[in-house]
């Protein structure tokens, strides 16, 4: 169970809330009973975290759609109790790209928070910032003041909020990508640890969002170190040749010998030396307990999957096991199946590759 539901799907992109959302609903009533036992502030509680929530989903949807503007599919949209996190399926190669994706999130919030304030202002209804606190105020005014704490907290210049995004983007435009990654991870470390230092003194949930912040940084600084490391590398170099094949006429039994007597996953199934699909082990697991091992390969090969090109780079294999959630993927040469390539694979080979050039084996980037 993966602990979330699907609240609907928008514009194409499915939106889910996460369940632990339900404890944040949950502490939020029971506060304002505490505070003031009437269900109707209660009530009111809880409208407002549902209508501070959903400024959060257009603000990932500020993301989205500007990453869509760029040929960039969002995979879905999750709300937790710190925030929404909008999946894409990649992100932008271009700096100017990655400025207006990660610009267009906040820029959502300003505009809300404007419209509140012009309406709230022909309507007599502002309020100055001081008398304004969680809970007292009236709603639509916090509703603006929370909006225009979105904006600041998400330009906060490290990764993983929008601000570290805006910063990388900036520098990028200067310098080599990778370089540009540095120095805003360690610019967002160095935040966090300050951050850190006053929540120690002052509020304990400053330590915990400065956590956050530093992992974000440095998972973010080895990620495109991964990336730099592989780019410019053909797949032939990094694609498995050594592997059993299954032809569509073979029942799940010769899978069952196959699994036990080797450590592989996936199975390509290939008839008359041309590839028609892949047997996942998790496809294999469920046929074999509902159909038992009798059941022919055919029914269960997974059809149209992706495939890789073994010119292609590694990089571009990468992208494709992501964005299509395969663990294996054909790598075809010339319309010939030719070799898989998976994740693991492909860490492996960087393994290697840094062992060897520990070792000064290998002056040439290639193994
Ligand atoms: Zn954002």
């Amino acid at each position: 169970m993966r602990w979330q539901w699907k609240l609907g799907t928008f514009a194409g992109i499915d939106v889910f809330v996460h369940a632990t959302f339900l404890l944040l609903i949950g502490w939020i009533g029971y506060s304002h009973w505490l505070q003031f036992g009437t269900i109707a502030k209660v009530a009111e509680g809880i409208l407002f975290i549902l209508a501070l929530f959903l400024c959060v989903v257009l603000h990932e949807y500020g993301h989205a759609l500007t990453a869509r503007r760029y040929g960039i599919k969002t995979r879905d949209i999750t709300l937790y109790p710190i925030g929404g996190v909008a999946r894409l399926e990649r992100m932008p190669d271009k700096p100017i790209e990655e400025l207006w994706v990660a610009l267009m999130g906040p820029a959502v919030n300003v505009v809300i928070a404007a419209v509140l304030f012009a309406y709230l202002f022909a309507t007599n209804g502002l309020v100055p910032l001081t008398d304004l606190t969680v809970t007292s105020g009236s709603f639509l005014a916090r509703l603006m003041a929370v909006n225009v704490s979105l904006v600041l907290f998400n330009l906060i210049p490290a990764f993983p909020m929008d601000g570290g995004r805006v910063l990388r983007a900036l520098l990028a435009m200067r310098m080599d990508y990778v370089r540009a990654t540095q120095i805003a991870a360690n610019i967002g470390q160095g935040l966090a640890f300050l951050l850190g230092l006053f929540g120690l003194f002052n509020n304990p949930f400053l330590l915990f969002i400065a956590f956050f912040v530093w992992i974000g940084a440095s998972q973010e600084a080895s990620m495109v170190q991964m990336r730099n490391s592989i780019s410019g590398i053909p797949v032939t170099h990094a694609m498995q040749t050594k592997f059993e094949t299954l032809s569509p006429s073979d029942h799940l039994d010769r899978v069952v010998s196959l699994i036990l007597a080797g450590s592989q996953q996936d199975f390509p199934v290939v008839q008359n030396g041309q590839f028609i699909g892949v047997l996942t082990r998790d496809d294999f697991i469920k046929a074999l307990s509902q159909q038992g091992q009798n059941a022919p390969v055919a029914d269960v090969i997974r059809r149209n999957v992706p495939s890789v090109d073994s010119h292609e780079m590694v990089e571009s294999a990468l992208i494709r096991l992501q964005e299509s959630g395969a663990k294996t993927l054909p790598v075809m040469h010339r319309g010939q199946f030719v070799g898989l390539v998976t994740s693991e694979n492909i860490t492996e080979f960087l393994m290697i590759r840094s062992a060897l050039r520990a070792a000064g084996a290998v002056p040439n980037p290639m193994v």
